[in-house]
């Protein structure tokens, strides 16, 4: 018997810890771990010779299209490939009427499932959905199955915005996901808070990017944070906290977790590597929200890491161009900001390089954990029988981030001139080569929608 590929002489690193060994490959699983000399024979051998060989990255947070970004599925799932992330988790969202609603007219979530589903003809890696509830009609609860049916098994809300949800009709929808099993996300910032500094800044002239991060403070992002949690246990459904910024809101957390069952959160990879003297060095293209925070902050992130309240590293990444962003004052451009093709690198570079965490750290934080909080069993692994999306990382060679090497429709990047060490020498997804040492080298399509399972949280 002979496979399709094995990849050979690397460490393997999974969420459990690391060996020296090989991966067989065929038919797009991973059928054989272990020393080389007992795995078939192969096609093609893959020399990992000082590399890492490790699961690919399960990003669960980006925005791909849409009202929020510039990029297509071709140019985000380009950007992901190169950055060795073989899952993205986009959302699928419900129309409203409204200036920022995806389209014009009011349409259900499953219009929004569809819609997205077709993406799989432009993807280079696999993608899923979360569902976006955007505005508070009963109709939601009359699709609310079929969403979960059709492998849509979390659900985002919003308490900023123009569609921000009320904490009544947020309770309502919380009962519902946990009689389904499913999985709450709130982006939580109090938005009088945010919109009256907004205001007060506005009318003071503090129009430097600077004052950005005070228009939306980290009490603010605690507050509703503390709100949602609160309405998501009451009801008994499992919530994540998406894009955890500050010790603020990861305290919030951390007093809710209990033993971890219910509650989940993430932080994003350019909260636990930047601080918000980002805002001094590159103007308002770090504008997102919440906001970069303060280095007692950055500090933050790590040590609830480490204690594993934030269990997952996301990027939510959004593609803006450089001239919407920038020129104007801060509370007139986009949010939002690119990196799906930047985080492994990045990420390993702060916590194994500068602050000694692990490989299987790494793994568990940005492979392992996200793909069972989302159910996707077949991911975020390197177990015989799950899907072969690996990952060939060189942890030594160092890259310059420049924002002309962006497959990305985004022409900046917030990261651009940091030194890294670490880089992505080859993406698999499902056992076919996407990108090569800096090139794409599938065809669009390759990706395919992912249909969840509802997850099982334990501890
Ligand atoms: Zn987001």
């Amino acid at each position: 018997m002979s496979v399709d590929t094995v990849i050979a002489g690397g460490t393997l690193v999974t969420a459990s810890g690391t060996r020296e060994g090989a991966l067989a490959i065929d038919g797009g699983e991973i059928v054989g771990v272990g020393d080389e000399a007992a795995l078939p024979d192969a096609d093609e051998r893959v020399d990992a010779t000082d590399r890492l060989v490790m699961p690919g990255v399960v990003d669960p947070h980006v925005h791909i299209g849409d009202h929020v970004s510039i990029d297509s599925y071709e140019t985000a799932t380009r950007a992901a490939a190169l950055g060795g992330v073989t899952t993205v988790v986009d959302f699928a969202w419900q129309a409203y009427a409204g200036a920022e609603s995806p389209w014009d007219e009011p349409a259900p979530l499953l219009d929004g499932v569809e819609e997205k589903r077709a993406n799989a003809a432009e993807a280079l890696v696999d993608f899923g959905l979360h569902g976006g509830i955007l505005r508070e009609d009963d109709d939601l609860f009359a699709e609310l199955e079929d969403v979960v049916e059709a492998g849509v098994t979390s659900f985002k809300m919003y308490t900023a915005y123009d569609y921000g949800l009320s904490h009544g009709f947020m309770e309502r929808v919380f009962e519902r996901l946990a009689e389904h099993g499913a999985v709450g996300l709130v982006h939580s910032e109090d938005d009088s808070v945010c919109e009256a500094r907004t205001e007060r800044l506005r009318a003071a002239g503090r129009d430097e990017p600077e004052a950005y991060p005070e228009s939306r403070p980290d009490y603010a992002e605690a507050m509703a944070a503390e709100d949602a949690v609160r309405l998501a246990r009451e009801a008994g459904a499992k919530y994540y906290g998406i894009h955890t910024t500050a010790r603020a809101s990861a305290e919030v957390m951390e007093r809710f977790r209990e033993d971890g069952s219910r509650v989940r959160a993430e932080t994003c990879v350019h909260y636990a590597t930047l601080d918000d003297s980002v805002y001094a060095e590159l103007g308002t293209l770090p504008k997102i929200a919440p906001p970069i925070r303060a280095p007692d902050d950055v500090e933050a992130m790590f040590e609830y890491l480490r204690r594993g309240v934030l269990s997952v590293v996301s990027t939510d990444h959004v593609a803006a161009a450089r001239a919407d962003k920038e020129d104007r004052p801060w509370w007139e451009g986009p949010f939002g900001a690119n990196g799906v093709q930047r985080s492994l690198p990045v990420f390993h570079d702060e916590a194994v390089n500068e602050r000694s965490f692990s490989y299987p750290f790494l793994v568990r934080v940005m492979c392992a954990n996200p793909a069972e909080t989302f159910g996707m069993p077949e991911k975020g692994t390197l177990d015989p029988g799950t899907d072969a999306d690996v990952v060939v990382f060189d942890p030594d060679a160092t890259h310059t981030v420049t924002a002309e090497e962006n497959a990305s429709k985004a022409d900046y990047s917030i990261y651009e001139g940091r030194e890294v060490a670490g880089r992505v020498r080859k993406t698999f997804v499902r056992g076919e080569l996407v990108a090569d040492d800096g090139d794409v080298v599938a065809e669009p399509g390759h990706g395919e929608f992912l249909e969840r399972e509802i997850p099982e949280w334990g501890t």
